[in-house]
């Protein structure tokens, strides 16, 4: 079976909170943040995916099988390719390896249908705030987010560990901050396994992101200000929080 991808990193430090993975970029994405630096394989950009066997991707993986803990397949969008996202999952489980997913969480049909097959141990996922502004899709955004909020309910019915990752942008995410975690606190406070990872976001000239001017004004938040949403984020959630530091 083919999948379409735009690489993979046999061993990754960064990509799984505190462990090591084997990951693999899916082409293809349903959103458009500004702030996104894998923007052209989201546009699935001919110049960097390209169609790869799964069986060629397992044969990799098993080479670095006794360095890394998890396969974790990020994008993109993963679940836009829930055909050939399934059959890597199977077979990473039949050599040993453990599963992880980054999803943006849009897709509940297809959340489902993977995770009722008991194949992923970790997801991980954003919470953008404000969604309308972080998802790039402004007033069309009303049913992503009905669907994000839906997945969240498909979630908490699996034993599952979950990364939620908190984008911090400058001068938007604090002031927008207890209004969502309030939206989302419930579902939250019901996922098996949950912590957070709060994530200042990174412009030029570290990154390149989908929208320069964007960028330009709202990426590397100051210290202070990533400090304080870690803060309210504890504060609100209850739960262990993990600050991703550039400085
Ligand atoms: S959901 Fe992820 S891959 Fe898709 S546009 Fe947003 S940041 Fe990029």
């Amino acid at each position: 079976m083919k999948v379409s991808i735009a690489g993979f990193k046999e061993l990754s430090l960064i990509d799984v909170h505190g462990h090591t993975s084997f990951t693999l970029w899916f082409c293809g994405c349903n959103l458009m943040c500004p702030f996104c630096h894998n923007w052209r394989l989201a546009m699935n950009d001919p110049e960097v995916c390209r169609e790869e066997d799964v069986d060629e991707i397992i044969s990799m993986l098993s080479v670095s099988s006794p360095l890394v803990e998890y396969l974790h397949i990020t994008g993109g969008e993963p679940l836009l390719q829930l055909e050939p996202l399934i059959d890597l999952y199977v077979k990473s489980k039949s050599i040993g390896v453990l599963n992880s997913l980054n999803t943006n969480l849009t897709m509940p049909t297809q959340l489902e249908a993977l995770l009722s097959q008991n194949l992923i141990e970790h997801l991980a996922t954003d919470l953008k705030i404000p969604f309308p502004e972080m998802s790039g899709l402004g007033s069309l955004s009303e049913r992503p987010w009905a669907h994000f909020m839906q997945s969240l309910n498909v979630l908490k019915k699996y034993r599952v560990v979950v990364e939620l990752r908190i984008p911090v942008a400058k001068n938007i995410t604090l002031k927008y901050l207890r209004d969502y975690l309030n939206k989302v606190g419930d579902f939250i406070s019901d996922l098996w396994g949950v912590y957070v990872v709060v994530n200042p976001l990174i412009g030029a000239p570290m990154l390149s992101p989908r929208n320069p001017a964007w960028a330009e004004q709202y990426c590397n938040p100051d210290v202070s200000e990533v400090e304080e949403v870690a803060r309210v984020v504890k504060e609100v959630l209850g739960v262990k929080v993990y600050t991703k530091k550039w400085w």
